[in-house]
């Protein structure tokens, strides 16, 4: 069987035009029969590594998966992909579940999903029932469930084991997204897959940033952060129920749409808010841990941690579920020590001082990742034993530059605290000292003392900032436990004699704009047409009760109003847009496009769907290169005769980019101002920046001109005005 074939399948079924991470080896393995192991991160694509075969194989493929929530979702979607599936689980009746079986026996059902219970059924009645079928292959998915050295062991994971033993011919996949070496061992041994191929994908989620704030006013933080991305979805997790529902509650009579999760909640509620997130029609779930596997919503724009997780794998796969379909993503912590302590005792394994060591270690890693200056990415793959480069430039470290000043007298004042005190004091009782607080809770002896109050004209978070840049330089150290105290380490002597000079981190400053690989892979598109599309999205999913991202998922509607395509044959160019999906569903979006485009004068722009060849490297070659060296690289092709698409297509980047680079030499001459805008255009844009009194910034034009005008030849115009 070739992978000709599978290629071909890809394309017609589901869409795609190439394979993704270790896709086409996992599937060439299956269809040869072998057994084999696939790690790959969340979003990555695992279920195709399975549902490929599973077409191509002459049998029923079974999919155990724990996830009873989950399985009429995904069986929902693959069936408007035109692939015959169904489930059988516990929610279903009698009569569901025997047209199922019914299925099986017509030899209708390429895919069946199962709950691991299933196979516990008395007797082994259901494995005899799997013998009389044929069976070409087991896909077990969140393998990870069968190690008990994994955070989410699933004792009837077990009965898997048998599985080899009963059909030693019939190849088996074992999927998970988290499992370090030593839980992809035990799956092996588990699951008797004893020659089992092994792939592992990269963890690195290229497309969520990573972003660390201190932990003070988080509330009103959150506030600002969420005003920002009104129309998009998210999840904010939090510590304890309580602070679940009292944010969920204030979040809302801010006017946000958002919803509580917790385990405290009737079931009938939790589903019920949890249905209403995944079919868009609230944005935000505000939730504990308990919320998130098997949350398979696509669409997530962003994950907010109020509190720090427990450690460095909850914080992973909780960020993780933030930008499955592969479009920019944030992850946001606030973070502060105090979090780090209130969690020690939480993590206490009782009368297991062994596992409750591993536990502590864990969650001061969690700690150390919350107060790093380097790059968050790095730390995070590093933790999974992954290498990579020192910068990422989509993480907040990454995207600021530290000031510092000369802060000796400042570390001086905060040393002579820590002396003063005898060393027997946190920051919170230091910081209070050195600012002279009149609160009761400072002792009367510290407040005779000649440092009480020295530090007075720096606010309390600033101390904060002072005080753990000190620490983080290692002038002062904290001991461990519930309650740190603060130390003073062999470099302080030198400081408070006078002979060292301490700099200090004056303010974070956020580099304008992340270069980060992956916005760019990230097509300009239309986001009022982009609006559109998702009404006429919403509209068929709620007609078929199925989620929005079953229709089609965010990362196809962005490609559609960016792509603008046409036609029927140009839709199906558009990656996540397969035989039968066109068939459902191509008119209605053909036409709310073509709609679009004819009210704004606009055609097909798919000549600009580059192939998405090297991307990355071009992009890296780019980041090195001067502004000017950018400019100048485009400036010379346009000379050459190639036109502002092709350049962009070449160059992988946007047309708005290289009208940009090309605009500055409007000044100099060596490019017209005719050659970047149409004739037509020039003298509207020119009345529209005489009127605006804009001073040179084209924003407020291009405001007011609409879409119709490019931020390019808005700049082309006022460059050739400068002169
Ligand atoms: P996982 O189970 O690993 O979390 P999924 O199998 O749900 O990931 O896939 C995540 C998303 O990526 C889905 O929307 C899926 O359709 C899409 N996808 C999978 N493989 C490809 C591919 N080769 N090209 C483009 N998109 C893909
Ligand atoms: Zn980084």
């Amino acid at each position: 069987m070739s992978m000709t074939r599978a290629k071909e399948i890809l394309k017609h079924k589901f869409g795609y035009d190439s394979f993704r991470l270790n896709q086409h080896q996992a599937i060439e393995s299956v269809l040869q029969k072998k057994d084999c192991v696939v790690l790959m991160p969340t979003g990555g694509g695992k279920s195709l590594c399975y549902q490929i075969p599973a077409l191509m194989l002459n049998g029923l493929t079974v999919v155990i998966s724990p996830l009873i929530s989950l399985m009429k979702d995904q069986v929902d979607a693959l069936k408007n992909s035109g692939v015959e599936a169904a489930f059988l689980n516990s929610t279903q009746s009698a009569a569901q579940q025997s047209a199922v079986y019914r299925a099986i026996a017509n030899k209708k059902l390429k895919l069946l999903y199962v709950a691991p219970e299933r196979l516990l059924q008395a007797g082994d009645r259901f494995i005899d029932y799997l013998k009389e079928t044929d069976v070409s292959l087991f896909a077990i998915d969140e393998a990870h469930c069968i190690s008990s050295w994994g955070h989410d062991f699933r004792p009837e994971y077990l009965q898997l084991a048998k599985l080899k033993a009963h059909f030693p011919a019939v190849p088996v996949i074992a999927l998970t997204a988290t499992a370090d070496k030593l839980v992809r061992r035990d799956i092996i041994d588990k699951l008797e897959m004893n020659s089992a191929a092994l792939f592992v994908s990269s963890f690195n989620r290229p497309n969520i940033s990573y972003t660390v704030e201190p932990k003070r006013n988080s509330y009103g933080q959150l506030l600002d952060y969420l005003g920002k991305r009104k129309n998009d979805s998210g999840i904010i997790y939090c510590l304890s129920r309580a602070s679940v529902d009292k944010l969920a509650e204030d979040l809302r009579d801010e006017g946000f749409s958002a919803l509580p999760y917790h385990a405290g909640l009737d079931k009938q509620v939790k589903e019920r808010h949890q249905e209403l997130f995944l079919r868009d029609e609230i944005k935000i779930i505000v939730a504990t841990i308990a919320f998130g596997m098997g949350i398979d919503k696509s669409n997530v724009r962003f994950v907010v941690h109020m509190d720090a997780p427990k450690n460095i794998e909850s914080y992973y796969q909780e960020t993780g579920r933030a930008g499955r379909d592969g479009l920019q993503s944030e992850a946001l912590l606030f973070f502060s020590w105090g979090d780090i302590a209130k969690l020690k005792s939480f993590v206490q394994v009782d009368g297991d001082q062994a596992q409750t060591s591993i536990m502590v270690k864990k969650l001061n890693q969690m700690g150390e990742f919350g107060d790093l200056k380097s790059c968050r990415r790095k730390f995070l793959l590093n933790y999974f034993s992954e290498e990579t480069k020192d910068i990422c430039g989509s993480c907040d470290n990454c995207n600021t530059d530290y000031e510092r000043f000369d802060g000796t007298i400042i570390a001086q004042k905060a040393l002579s605290a820590v002396k003063r005190l005898d060393e027997r004091f946190g920051a919170n009782y230091t910081i209070d000292f050195l600012r002279g607080s009149q609160s009761k809770t400072i002792r009367p002896e510290h407040k005779e003392l000649k440092t009480y109050g020295v530090g007075s004209d720096i606010s309390k978070d600033n101390w904060f900032d002072y005080i753990k840049d000190l620490i983080s330089q290692g002038y002062l150290k904290q001991t461990e436990g519930q309650y740190p105290l603060l130390m003073l380490t062999e470099k302080s002597a030198a400081v408070l004699k006078g002979t060292e000079k301490v700099d200090l981190i004056k303010v974070k400053i956020r580099l304008e704009k992340k270069a980060s690989l992956v916005s760019e892979t990230e097509p300009e598109y239309l986001s009022d047409l982009l609006t559109d599309l998702k009404k006429v999205r919403a509209v068929i999913a709620k007609k078929e009760s199925v989620p929005p991202y079953v229709v089609f998922s965010d990362a196809t509607l962005v490609e559609f109003a960016a792509y603008l395509p046409q036609a029927a044959g140009e839709l199906l160019r558009i990656s996540g847009v397969g035989d039968l999906k066109l068939e459902k569903y191509g008119k209605p979006f053909l036409k709310e496009i073509r709609k679009y485009c004819e009210m704004h004068h606009l055609e097909s722009r798919m000549h600009l769907k580059a192939v998405k060849r090297q991307r990355k490297t071009k992009n890296k070659a780019k980041a090195v290169g001067s502004k000017n060296d950018t400019a100048n690289a485009s400036l010379a092709m346009f000379k050459s005769g190639f036109s502002i698409s092709e350049i962009a297509e070449e160059r992988c980047l946007s047309t708005n980019t290289i009208e940009t680079h090309l605009a500055r030499f409007i000044e100099s001459g060596e490019v017209k101002v005719g050659q970047l805008v149409q004739a037509h255009k020039i003298e509207p844009i020119k009345k529209a920046i005489l009127k605006l009194k804009s001073g040179g910034a084209a924003g407020p034009v291009k405001e007011f001109l609409g879409d119709d005008y490019s931020y390019g030849e808005i700049r082309a115009v006022l460059m050739s005005m400068k002169h």
